[in-house]
């Protein structure tokens, strides 16, 4: 891993987008700082009675398109650059799936494995109530990311709830459910959503490949498709390594921060995976504690141990990075052996990284189109809310399917258009799109001076 810093890089990809877009000089200030980030402190009790301070974060990048909208990150390295990054990526990756929001993401840095669930539900209630006056169905629309999940997305809607009936806020039964997205179904949750941003991914692939003139080998079912290695096998990686498996690709590698599996001759079922990790328990209802690579038959299927980062170095047809960002760098680019990299993960490949696998001709699927199938559902999921609607999985699916296409096949598009990388044509769309909704809402730049 490297220290290539995720904001600057943003910058760096808005600023390269922009030139070649020709995009507002008013509208590239707008979007080059968040319009307002937040730093709240978390004291919070201990069970064994100490007393321990967290920082937490949010960053409201862009709202021209819509509310806020972005998720929550529980992890040790979440810091204000991070934060910044990921706020702005979301700006970019809802536009680029056409969704009426605008980007904010968050977190707070911490181990979550590291304390209790009763500590654990202590620290996401008081950091909902110090973001009270900033998030709501309107304003800013947290969700899921590392390491949190919908439990804890229950927690935060609840403390909300408490908190604007202690204030006398007045809220609609569907505004208070809308405050958060990737609820539990009973609080109002959509069907499907946990399974979307792999889902969505394995749709955008699907449809790309398709384009490149690529598809017909992965269409066969069974273990004859194009092979895969996932690294990160969380709530994106578990769900595009089994909808990938479904449509035919053979998937031969899987690694979680623990360590990883490989199995040249195809991993069975990904799922048993899935079940192995789940029969080892989950820490405090929330987090699996199970491992890829303890997985029990792998001897069985002619499979070896891995580290978890030799994963993106195996002699693969497609790489699915679905874990941290910073994992393809200026170290590692020039041993990857893939010809597709799929990008579910925020932000995976560094800018020095980026170059080289450009100039060796891998075709880089971008983080900003790869994995918008997770805010495509929530903003079903919100709209659902709002207006007392409920649809179901297939339905949820089928949909998501139709917009993954829509904009891949929007980026392809401006790839050709534009002759260039679909990162930059994906940044391109997203930028077109905005510019529309910033004129069209009269900000132009006599108008909004
Ligand atoms: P998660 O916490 O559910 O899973 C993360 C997985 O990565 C775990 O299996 C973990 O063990 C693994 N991991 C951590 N460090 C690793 C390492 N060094 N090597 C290999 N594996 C490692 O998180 P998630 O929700 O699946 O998110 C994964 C990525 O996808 C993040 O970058 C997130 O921002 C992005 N993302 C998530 C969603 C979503 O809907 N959850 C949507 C868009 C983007």
């Amino acid at each position: 891993m490297n220290n290539d810093n995720p904001w600057i890089r943003a910058k760096l990809q808005l600023t390269k987008a922009s030139e070649k877009l020709g995009l507002d000089k008013l509208l590239f200030s707008m979007l080059s700082e968040p319009d307002r980030t937040i730093e709240v402190s978390l004291p919070i009790q201990m069970e064994n009675g100490s007393i321990k301070v967290f920082r937490g974060y949010r960053v409201q990048h862009s709202n021209i398109q819509g509310p806020y909208k972005g998720g929550i990150r529980y992890h040790p390295k979440v810091d204000m650059d991070e934060v910044k990054a990921l706020a702005f990526w979301m700006t970019m990756k809802n536009a680029v799936v056409d969704v009426p929001f605008g980007g904010a993401k968050g977190g707070i840095a911490f181990d979550p494995k590291s304390l209790s669930e009763i500590e654990l539900e202590k620290l996401t209630r008081q950091f909902s109530r110090k973001l009270l006056d900033v998030v709501g169905a309107y304003k800013d629309v947290p969700a899921p990311d590392m390491n949190t999940n919908s439990k804890i997305m229950g927690w935060i809607v609840d403390e909300f709830k408490v908190q604007s009936e202690k204030l006398k806020v007045k809220y609609s039964e569907g505004e208070l459910r809308a405050v958060v997205t990737g609820k539990p179904l009973e609080m109002g949750g959509l069907e499907g959503r946990v399974v979307a941003t792999g889902f969505g991914g394995a749709q955008v692939l699907m449809s790309m490949l398709k384009k490149l003139g690529k598809s017909q080998k992965a269409v066969p079912a069974g273990r004859q498709g194009l092979t895969v290695a996932i690294m990160g096998f969380g709530n994106v990686g578990r769900f595009v390594a089994h909808y990938l498996q479904k449509m035919g690709f053979k998937i031969v590698a899987l690694s979680d921060s623990r360590g990883g599996i490989y199995v040249p001759d195809g991993i069975e079922d990904t799922e048993e995976i899935n079940k192995y990790k789940e029969e080892k328990g989950f820490l405090s209802g929330c987090y699996c504690v199970g491992s890829v690579c303890g997985f029990k038959n792998k001897k069985k299927l002619g499979g070896r141990d891995i580290k978890p980062d030799e994963v993106l170095e195996l002699p693969v047809d497609i790489l699915v990075p679905a874990a941290l960002e910073n994992v393809i760098t200026h170290n590692n680019a020039d041993k990857i052996k893939a010809k597709i990299i799929l990008e579910l993960a925020n932000g995976p490949t560094t800018l020095e990284g980026d170059k080289i696998l450009n100039k060796k001709g891998i075709i880089v699927i971008p983080d900003i189109l790869a994995n918008s199938g997770g805010v495509a559902t929530s903003y079903f999921e919100w709209y659902q809310n709002l207006h007392e609607r409920h649809w179901t999985k297939e339905r949820v699916l089928k949909k998501l399917k139709e917009k993954m296409e829509i904009a891949t096949n929007e980026v392809y598009r401006a790839s050709l258009e534009y002759k260039t990388t679909l990162r930059e044509a994906a940044y391109i769309q997203a930028l077109k799109r905005i510019e529309k909704s910033w004129r069209n809402k009269n900000f132009s730049s006599r108008n909004s001076q």
